[in-house]
Protein backbone atom coordinates (compact mmCIF):
# COMPACT_ATOMS: atom_id res chain seq x y z
CA UNK A 1 0.00 0.00 0.00
CA UNK A 2 1.22 3.60 -1.31
CA UNK A 3 0.08 4.95 2.16
CA UNK A 4 -0.01 4.80 5.73
CA UNK A 5 -3.67 4.78 7.02
CA UNK A 6 -2.45 8.66 8.43
CA UNK A 7 -1.23 9.77 5.11
CA UNK A 8 -4.33 8.72 3.52
CA UNK A 9 -6.66 10.50 6.01
CA UNK A 10 -4.65 14.18 5.48
CA UNK A 11 -5.03 13.67 1.82
CA UNK A 12 -8.67 12.73 2.10
CA UNK A 13 -8.80 15.61 4.42
CA UNK A 14 -7.16 17.96 2.17
CA UNK A 15 -8.83 17.31 -0.83
CA UNK A 16 -12.33 17.95 0.89
CA UNK A 17 -10.93 21.34 1.79
CA UNK A 18 -9.93 22.22 -1.59
CA UNK A 19 -13.26 20.97 -2.99
CA UNK A 20 -15.05 23.15 -0.49
CA UNK A 21 -12.50 25.82 -1.03
CA UNK A 22 -13.58 25.61 -5.22
CA UNK A 23 -17.66 25.64 -4.15
CA UNK A 24 -17.08 28.87 -2.25
CA UNK A 25 -15.07 30.68 -4.81
CA UNK A 26 -17.16 29.50 -7.93
CA UNK A 27 -20.89 29.52 -6.22
CA UNK A 28 -21.73 33.26 -7.91
CA UNK A 29 -20.76 32.03 -11.09
CA UNK A 30 -22.87 28.85 -10.83
CA UNK A 31 -25.48 29.85 -9.06
CA UNK A 32 -26.28 32.79 -12.17
CA UNK A 33 -26.34 29.19 -14.12
CA UNK A 34 -29.36 28.02 -12.08
CA UNK A 35 -32.46 29.18 -13.77
CA UNK A 36 -30.76 28.61 -17.02
CA UNK A 37 -30.51 25.12 -15.96
CA UNK A 38 -33.97 24.59 -14.97
CA UNK A 39 -34.99 25.94 -18.12
CA UNK A 40 -33.44 23.79 -20.14
CA UNK A 41 -34.44 20.61 -18.23
CA UNK A 42 -37.89 21.66 -17.10
CA UNK A 43 -39.55 18.65 -18.91
CA UNK A 44 -37.00 15.61 -17.94
CA UNK A 45 -37.47 17.45 -13.85
CA UNK A 46 -41.06 17.49 -13.85
CA UNK A 47 -40.96 13.93 -14.79
CA UNK A 48 -38.63 12.95 -12.93
CA UNK A 49 -40.57 14.59 -10.08
CA UNK A 50 -43.70 13.06 -10.85
CA UNK A 51 -42.20 9.86 -10.51
CA UNK A 52 -40.60 10.43 -7.26
CA UNK A 53 -44.00 11.91 -5.97
CA UNK A 54 -46.09 8.90 -7.10
CA UNK A 55 -43.19 6.51 -5.07
CA UNK A 56 -43.77 8.02 -2.30
CA UNK A 57 -47.10 9.64 -1.96
CA UNK A 58 -47.76 7.32 1.70
CA UNK A 59 -44.76 8.89 3.05
CA UNK A 60 -45.44 12.43 1.74
CA UNK A 61 -49.31 12.13 2.65
CA UNK A 62 -47.41 11.46 6.72
CA UNK A 63 -45.50 13.86 6.55
CA UNK A 64 -47.82 16.54 5.57
CA UNK A 65 -49.96 15.77 8.22
CA UNK A 66 -47.44 15.02 11.28
CA UNK A 67 -45.63 18.86 10.18
CA UNK A 68 -48.15 20.45 8.59
CA UNK A 69 -46.33 24.09 9.57
CA UNK A 70 -43.07 22.44 7.86
CA UNK A 71 -45.70 21.64 4.46
CA UNK A 72 -46.71 25.41 4.02
CA UNK A 73 -43.37 26.78 4.94
CA UNK A 74 -42.30 24.54 1.80
CA UNK A 75 -44.95 26.35 -0.31
CA UNK A 76 -44.31 29.57 0.86
CA UNK A 77 -40.52 28.97 -0.12
CA UNK A 78 -40.86 27.69 -3.32
CA UNK A 79 -43.61 30.15 -4.55
CA UNK A 80 -41.11 32.85 -3.95
CA UNK A 81 -38.41 31.24 -5.48
CA UNK A 82 -40.40 30.24 -8.25
CA UNK A 83 -40.83 34.45 -8.59
CA UNK A 84 -36.69 35.06 -8.06
CA UNK A 85 -37.87 36.87 -5.07
CA UNK A 86 -36.22 36.62 -2.12
CA UNK A 87 -36.34 33.79 0.59
CA UNK A 88 -35.45 33.85 4.12
CA UNK A 89 -35.82 30.81 6.60
CA UNK A 90 -39.16 31.88 8.29
CA UNK A 91 -39.83 30.11 11.74
CA UNK A 92 -43.26 29.27 12.44
CA UNK A 93 -42.80 29.54 16.36
CA UNK A 94 -40.75 32.44 16.04
CA UNK A 95 -43.29 34.44 14.43
CA UNK A 96 -45.93 33.67 17.04
CA UNK A 97 -43.66 34.58 19.80
CA UNK A 98 -43.01 37.85 17.86
CA UNK A 99 -46.58 38.48 17.42
CA UNK A 100 -47.46 38.13 21.29
CA UNK A 101 -49.59 34.96 19.90
CA UNK A 102 -52.16 38.17 18.42
CA UNK A 103 -53.93 37.76 14.61
CA UNK A 104 -52.76 40.63 13.16
CA UNK A 105 -55.73 40.86 10.80
CA UNK A 106 -58.66 40.52 13.41
CA UNK A 107 -56.24 40.99 16.33
CA UNK A 108 -57.57 38.10 18.91
CA UNK A 109 -55.91 36.01 20.56
CA UNK A 110 -54.44 32.67 18.11
CA UNK A 111 -54.46 29.18 19.62
CA UNK A 112 -51.25 27.34 17.82
CA UNK A 113 -53.38 24.85 16.03
CA UNK A 114 -54.92 27.77 14.56
CA UNK A 115 -52.01 29.66 13.74
CA UNK A 116 -51.43 31.00 10.38
CA UNK A 117 -49.22 33.36 8.28
CA UNK A 118 -50.05 35.77 6.25
CA UNK A 119 -47.63 38.10 3.89
CA UNK A 120 -47.92 41.67 4.42
CA UNK A 121 -46.87 41.90 1.11
CA UNK A 122 -47.88 38.88 -1.12
CA UNK A 123 -46.06 36.58 -2.60
CA UNK A 124 -48.02 37.14 -5.86
CA UNK A 125 -47.18 40.88 -5.82
CA UNK A 126 -43.70 40.43 -5.45
CA UNK A 127 -43.14 40.51 -1.61
CA UNK A 128 -40.54 38.46 -0.07
CA UNK A 129 -41.18 35.26 1.93
CA UNK A 130 -39.37 36.53 4.77
CA UNK A 131 -39.48 36.84 8.76
CA UNK A 132 -39.91 40.60 8.29
CA UNK A 133 -43.02 40.39 5.27
CA UNK A 134 -45.42 38.18 7.51
CA UNK A 135 -47.69 37.93 10.37
CA UNK A 136 -49.49 35.80 12.71
CA UNK A 137 -52.84 35.16 11.56
CA UNK A 138 -55.72 32.61 12.22
CA UNK A 139 -56.03 30.48 9.20
CA UNK A 140 -59.38 31.33 8.87
CA UNK A 141 -58.56 34.99 9.02
CA UNK A 142 -56.12 34.26 6.41
CA UNK A 143 -58.36 31.92 3.93
CA UNK A 144 -61.21 34.87 4.28
CA UNK A 145 -58.64 37.48 2.88
CA UNK A 146 -57.55 38.28 -0.39
CA UNK A 147 -54.56 39.44 -1.81
CA UNK A 148 -55.72 43.42 -1.50
CA UNK A 149 -57.71 42.99 2.29
CA UNK A 150 -56.46 44.40 5.44
CA UNK A 151 -53.36 43.72 5.73
CA UNK A 152 -52.24 45.83 2.92
CA UNK A 153 -53.27 48.74 4.87
CA UNK A 154 -52.08 47.79 8.20
CA UNK A 155 -48.77 48.14 6.57
CA UNK A 156 -49.42 52.07 5.85
CA UNK A 157 -49.81 52.55 9.87
ZN1 LIG B 1 -57.89 36.50 13.19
Amino acid sequence: MPFTPDELKKLITEAMQEERRIRIATWEERRAKIPAYYAAHRKERQAHQRAYNVAHREEQRAYRVAHPEKFREHGHRRRARLRSQFVAPVDAAAIYRRDRGRCHICGKHVRQVDASMDHLIPISLGGPHAPWNVALTHLRCNLRRSNTGPAQLLLAF
